[in-house]
């Protein structure tokens, strides 16, 4: 089932809390002078327009970027990927991770991403052919045991699933347990919904189970619409890079305030 597109979505508190932590992991890798991986297994278009009829619709950025943006000070990263992004591409532009990905990696470095979609893989691959980046029309799951252990060895990937299926919350323990399997030095980051429901529950007890190391960071908002499930965003992240903690509580408190 693919029915879920991100560009109703885009720049959402949870594209926020999801984008403003990938933007400084990313940040921080690139760091060190040697090269890395970058993977991404549901990569979405990679360029969103906050203008477009879906996007105005739903009205979500502007309770996501349009209201925490002017919190993060003006070096942070995923400022300035969003700043960057606007001067590319116009004033209502928001990138999406692979975008993010893109702009904070250099050329050394390599980047796999996986949209199974059939469109919105095509509009990846439009939006991304500035970079080198190994786009994939594939299942991400599948693309990142194909792959793991990457060259370079050293990185990170994104694991950014819809959950359309209540089935995905019982299978992502495991499919995280095989790519950390084979690629036991990679950051995996796993973004998930926290939901009125509390679907996600059980899934994250198994995962902090696997993973006692982890690092589990949760941030909440309340519904971006009334009537929307979604509450808050969590990021569970095994090898997390050094720092991280200072830069979620960060995060913490700016959706607070
Ligand atoms: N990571 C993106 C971002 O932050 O900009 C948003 C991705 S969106 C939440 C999830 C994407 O995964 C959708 O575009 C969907 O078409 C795609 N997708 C769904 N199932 C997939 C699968 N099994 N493998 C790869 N992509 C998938």
């Amino acid at each position: 089932m693919l029915s879920y597109q991100h560009h109703y979505h885009a720049g959402n508190p949870a594209d926020v809390h999801k984008h403003a932590l990938l933007a400084w992991m990313l940040d921080y890798l690139v760091q060190k002078d040697k090269p890395m991986t970058y993977i991404e297994t549901h990569a979405g278009r990679g360029l969103y327009d906050l203008g477009d009829e879906a996007a105005l619709k739903t009205g979500e950025a502007a309770q996501g970027v349009g209201k925490y943006e002017p919190c993060f000070p003006d070096d942070h990263p995923y400022r300035q990927r969003l700043n960057e992004t606007r001067f590319k591409y116009g004033p209502l532009a928001y990138p999406g991770s692979p975008l993010v990905a893109a702009m904070s990696l250099r050329e050394s470095d390599t980047i796999h991403l996986a949209e199974l979609h059939p469109a919105e893989h095509v509009i990846l691959s439009e939006h991304l052919t500035q970079w080198e980046a190994h786009i994939h029309r594939q299942d991400g799951f599948k693309l990142a045991q194909a792959i793991c252990p990457p060259t370079p060895r050293r990185g990170l990937a994104l694991i950014d699933p819809s959950y359309e299926v209540k089935a995905d919350y019982d299978s992502i323990p495991k499919e995280l347990a095989n790519i950390a399997r084979k690629w036991n030095v990679g950051i995996l980051a796993l973004w998930y919904p926290l939901l009125t429901s509390g679907s996600h529950g059980a899934m994250l007890g198994q995962l902090m189970a696997q993973f006692p190391e982890a690092l589990r960071h949760e941030v909440r908002f309340g519904p971006v619409r009334e009537g929307h499930r979604m509450i808050g965003s969590g990021m569970f992240i095994v090898n997390p890079p050094y720092g991280i903690a200072d830069e979620a509580a960060r995060l913490t408190r700016i959706f607070k305030a």
